[in-house]
Order: structure tokens, then C-alpha cells, then sequence
């Protein structure tokens, strides 16, 4: 079978392999879409994300597929049945497990490899996180389950609600799926703030009330002017830098909540005044990947289409074009997420 390697800085090689030997309570599945995320880019560019993966390494994390092929002690699922699964699977018996923080998993299972034609789903996650896809769902929206379960996670954490103004830094695939979960939990609104029209133009048709280019406007400045002086309710990074992690602070109200959701750099750190979060009362969250009963959430919530995860699918190509699809995401604004099609 073809599977994309990848080998070092924007070194993607497609290698022809075995296909993998399914054993006790394995389940194969042929991929029909993996889905681009903001991680496999950060990858691609810098070669590494610490401790999550050594090179040389299969890639991609956001998949959908049809079974093949299960293994001994396996009733579920049937071989032909459409699923997705993954990326994680926590142990249920660890300590952060028994707390319910499943995402804190101290021994989580990830599973990579989407960018191939096959891919082998272990025993445990085929327990903990594989679903079956509705039969009118299409294999690239059912891959976005991960980002948004990560992304309803992140929401639930912060309690966006009926009536709530929220700001939103960065109009990535992540930024726009926190807009999209903003806008159905009633906020009354929200406000996108990025460097590229392009992406403001993406999030002003997905609907967001206010668009900010941070290169024309003081973002501060405005998102104040558009609640009377006060500040946003939910502030919210999604671009995973300090710097945005800091702007954030500033942009919310006194009692307000923000939610550092991007993962930045490893080893950086950033201020935060001591008046704000006393006298301000200001809530700081961070948040990490999504617990199983996320996934299942995020399955439900995109085949109802109550979360229209259409237009963040851009653009399709042969996993043959995994290299070209990477360099565009790298140069051109216009496109969110592209569905490798193995
Ligand atoms: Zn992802
Ligand atoms: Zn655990």
C-alpha cells in the first residue's frame, strides 16, 4: 500500500509498504479521507512537535474509512462498516482518568498514519474512540471529528452561552469551528480577529457579526469600541502564539473568561497582570485535546449538520499530491482544510 513518511523538514516521501497484519482486537480500515490539520502543518515546518513524534514517521491524524478487515475478538465493528476513530485513546485506569480528565491521560494511546491507504486501529481505541459514520455523512466531513471535539472541549470549558459576546483570535480551521459552536450556542456576538482578509472574508460567510484585520486596526482598541467600553465575555486564542495567548487578556471584560486554546511553542511563557485576575476576576483557561465523549458529540453534531463543516473543506487531492497540499496551506490563505484523498 502507498503511506506518506515523513522524513524531516517538508520531507514527505509516499512509500509503498505492507499493508499492516491485523492480530487480536485489531481493526483495518481503508482510509477514503484524511483531513489537513494546523498540527500536520506546524509538523511539516518544523519537523518535530516535542514528544509527540520521532522521526521518520507515518502521518496524518484526521481520517474516515471503510472496515476491511477485524480481527479475532472483534464484533464490533463489521467489516464494510463506514467509521471513523481516534486520534486518542485514554486508559480509563490511570489516575487522571479516574478524576474524569480523560485528556489528561497518563497513558494515552495515539494513533497516527491517516495519509495512507490503510491504517490499523488498535484494540483499545477501536473500544474507547471509533464510531460508525451515518450512510449520508461524506468520508472528509466525518474526518473533521477530531478538531471538533477538541474544539467542544474547549468551548464547554469556557461555558459560551445564550446572549455572550465572544472574540476570537485567528480565523484558522480552528478558530472558524469555535465561531461556528459560538454562533449555535446563541452568542450574541462574536467577533473574528486575524492578519489575512482572505480568512476575515471566510469568517464573515460562516457568519461572524465583526471581522478585525490586527494589521490595519488596534484589535484592543475595537473589540472594546463594540461592547460599550467593556470588553468581550469569552475571549478566545486559537492561534498558539504569546503574543495572542497576552492580546487576549486584554480584550475581555472585568469577570470575563479566557480561553488560551492554541498550543504555542514549547518553553514559552507569558504575563499576566495580578489586577486582573483579582480585582478583574478574570477566568484564565487552558485546555488540551477532547475527552471520547467529545468525538462522539462532534460525530453527532456534524452529520446533524448542527455544526456545517462544509465550507472548511476547501479543497480535495490524491495522496500523491501530500507534499503540494502542505506547500499550499504554507503560501495561500484561501484554503482551511484540504481532504487528502487516498
Ligand atoms: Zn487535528
Ligand atoms: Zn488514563
Amino acid at each position: 500500500m502507498k503511506a506518506v513518511m515523513l522524513y524531516g523538514i517538508k520531507d514527505l516521501r509516499i512509500e509503498e509498504v505492507e499493508v499492516p497484519e491485523v492480530g487480536l482486537g485489531e481493526v483495518l480500515v481503508r482510509v477514503r479521507a484524511a483531513t489537513t490539520c494546523g498540527t500536520d502543518l506546524k509538523i511539516f515546518k518544523r519537523g518535530y512537535v516535542s514528544g509527540v513524534i520521532q522521526l521518520p514517521t507515518v502521518f496524518g491524524h484526521e481520517w474516515a474509512g471503510e472496515v476491511v478487515e477485524v480481527g479475532e475478538g472483534v464484533s464490533w465493528p463489521k467489516v464494510g462498516m463506514r467509521v471513523r476513530a481516534g486520534n486518542s485513546a485514554p486508559c480509563l485506569k490511570c489516575k487522571m482518568c479516574q478524576k474524569g480528565d480523560y485528556n489528561l491521560c497518563e497513558d494515552m494511546m495515539w494513533l497516527w498514519g491517516a495519509y495512507a491507504e490503510y491504517i490499523k486501529v488498535p484494540p483499545r481505541m477501536v473500544t474507547v474512540n471509533m464510531q460508525e459514520i451515518p450512510s449520508h455523512l461524506s468520508f472528509e466531513e466525518a474526518a473533521l471529528t477530531e478538531p471538533l471535539a477538541c474544539v467542544l472541549h474547549g468551548i464547554e470549558k469556557a461555558k459560551v452561552g445564550l446572549g455572550d459576546t465572544v472574540a476570537i483570535i485567528g480565523a484558522g480551521p480552528i478558530g472558524l469551528m469555535h465561531l461556528l459552536c459560538a454562533k449555535k450556542l446563541g452568542a450574541s456576538k462574536t467577533i473574528v480577529i486575524d492578519l489575512v482578509d482572505e480568512r476575515l472574508e471566510i469568517a464573515e460567510k460562516l457568519g461572524a457579526d465583526e471581522t478585525i484585520n490586527a494589521k490595519e486596526t488596534d484589535a484592543t482598541e475595537k473589540v472594546h469600541r463594540l461592547t460599550d467600553g467593556y470588553g468581550v465575555d469569552i475571549a478566545i486564542e486559537a492561534v498558539g502564539l504569546p503574543q495572542t495567548w497576552e492580546q487576549a487578556l486584554r480584550l475581555v471584560r472585568r469577570g470575563g473568561t479566557v480561553l488560551e486554546f492554541g498550543g504555542c511553542p514549547p518553553g514559552t511563557e507569558i504575563r499576566v497582570s495580578t489586577e486582573l485576575l483579582h480585582y478583574g476576576q478574570v477566568k484564565v483557561m487552558g485546555v488540551f485535546h477532547a475527552a471520547p465523549l467529545h468525538f462522539k458529540k462532534a460525530l453527532n453534531l456534524i452529520a446533524s449538520r448542527t455544526i456545517d463543516v462544509r465550507p472548511l473543506i476547501t479543497r480535495k487531492l490524491p495522496l500523491e499530491k501530500i507534499s503540494e497540499a502542505f506547500e499550499i496551506l504554507l503560501t495561500s490563505k484561501k484554503d482551511i482544510k484540504i481532504a487528502i484523498i487516498p
